[in-house]
């Protein structure tokens, strides 16, 4: 049997490079389609009942055109500005529905096409374990990819089953094995707790066999019902069968002291990393950074403005022909700003999430987030420790009402 050692980590998110994660820009591309829709899934996402006329061949060759205009279209923007992309992030739905050969066309022509300045780039891509084999994973890291997250949510079929999740544990153990071993050094693979019927031991026991592997990187989320899943229709028939608040937290805080035995630090409410492993991408989300969304229904921001895809296919097609002229949002948005500056900070809700936290000026703390140690101040920076992160929320709020209260 392996034991776990404890390892004493210094704060690594004091490494982060916060001024590039402002400076540089990220890259989501979405891909929607799954093999069955999750019960408890509330993405933009099609499994095998699509609409008329979306089908992976016809949506490919819809994002290939989105990549080639709006990547032209921001080196024309950048250009003499300093600034680059330097994330870039294929999401979903789930990515490895897509062909290797066709996995392979898309991280090349992400990567040729939007202005990376021949720089490092942070490249990660989703997978789920019955979509993916060794010819796919061997075309993402030949395409560029070097950070790769695998949905295995739980060991154990029976609650595999519960999700409406396609894999099952004997498939996907071989998986993992291959992705452990791979040309991918980067990572990640997810966990979910607050099942229904999912007590510590079962959890811990899915949390041991993962860790196995060695993931450098690991997310573990708490299942809440969003509005209009099956999930949430199920949970509000059987509402004794949902696990109170109380043994969830516990579930989480067994999950934390597990992964910082294997060198595991939390980063940010759903995200373990050993320190050098922190996703980039999601930091500069949390921290405030500018990002392009790709694909259908995908959300850019550009300094404090949001604009989105449309949602309907016919009308992101139609989209496609407006990039960089006076009726494309995401152009206005880039004008209005201007395009040589740095993202502002985000909103404190998001700051609040992560490790780094929040900066300090214009800021009324609240002397109790320090006493109690769920906060320190360091640099000019409220730091969130790992035992505060979970009331992000609540210091938002605090900190939006005491700014809005008159002196
Ligand atoms: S695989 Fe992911 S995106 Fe697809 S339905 Fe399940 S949870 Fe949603």
């Amino acid at each position: 049997m392996r034991v776990a050692r404890f390892v004493r980590i210094r704060r690594p998110w004091r490494n982060w490079d916060i001024t590039a994660l402002r400076r540089n820009l990220g890259v989501y591309v979405h891909i929607p389609f799954c093999p069955a829709i999750c019960s408890y899934c509330d993405f933009l996402k099609f499994g095998p009942r699509r609409p008329k006329g979306l089908d992976e061949a016809s949506y490919e060759s819809s994002l290939l055109r989105e990549i080639e205009a709006r990547g032209a279209w921001l080196k024309e923007m950048l250009k003499g500005t300093g600034r680059r992309v330097d994330s870039i992030f294929i999401g979903g739905g789930t990515p490895t529905m897509l062909p290797a050969e066709d996995l392979s066309k898309l991280g090349r022509a992400l990567v040729d096409c939007f202005p990376t300045a021949g720089g490092a780039i942070e490249f990660s891509c989703e997978a789920n374990p019955d979509t993916l084999d060794p010819e796919k994973l061997q075309a993402l890291h030949e395409a560029g990819v070097n950070r790769i997250s695998i949905g295995v949510q739980s060991c154990n079929d029976r609650l595999l089953k519960f999700m409406g999740r396609t894999h099952r544990w004997e498939q996907t153990e071989p998986i993992l094995q291959m992705v452990s071993e791979g040309p991918i050094r980067n990572f990640s693979f997810d966990l979910i707790y607050g099942l229904p019927n999912q007590n510590v031991g079962t959890l811990l026991d899915s949390g041991r066999r993962l860790l196995e592997f060695r993931p450098p990187h690991f997310s573990a989320y708490w299942l809440v019902p969003e509005p209009h899943t099956a999930y949430t229709r199920w949970a509000r028939r059987y509402p004794t069968q949902i696990p109170s608040d109380r043994e969830v937290l516990y579930q989480q805080h067994a999950v934390e002291c597990l992964l910082r035995g294997y060198g595991h630090y939390r980063y940010e409410v759903n995200n373990y990393a050993k320190p050098g492993y922190e996703s980039m991408h999601n930091i500069r989300y949390w921290q405030g950074g500018d990002y392009i969304g790709l694909g259908l229904g995908s959300a850019s921001r550009i300094g404090s403005e949001v604009v989105s895809n449309p949602k309907s296919h016919i009308a992101w097609n139609n989209a496609l022909g407006e990039i960089g002229s006076e009726n494309d949002p995401l152009h206005r948005a880039m004008q209005e700003r201007g395009a040589a500056e740095s993202a502002p900070s985000a909103d404190s809700f998001l700051q609040l999430r992560n490790r780094l936290g929040h900066e300090l000026v214009g800021l009324q703390v609240n002397p109790k987030w320090i006493s109690d140690g769920l906060m320190e101040v360091h640099d000019g920076r409220l730091e969130v420790r790992s035992r505060g992160l979970n009331l992000s929320e609540q210091y938002a709020l605090e900190l939006e009402s005491a700014s809005e209260s008159p002196v």
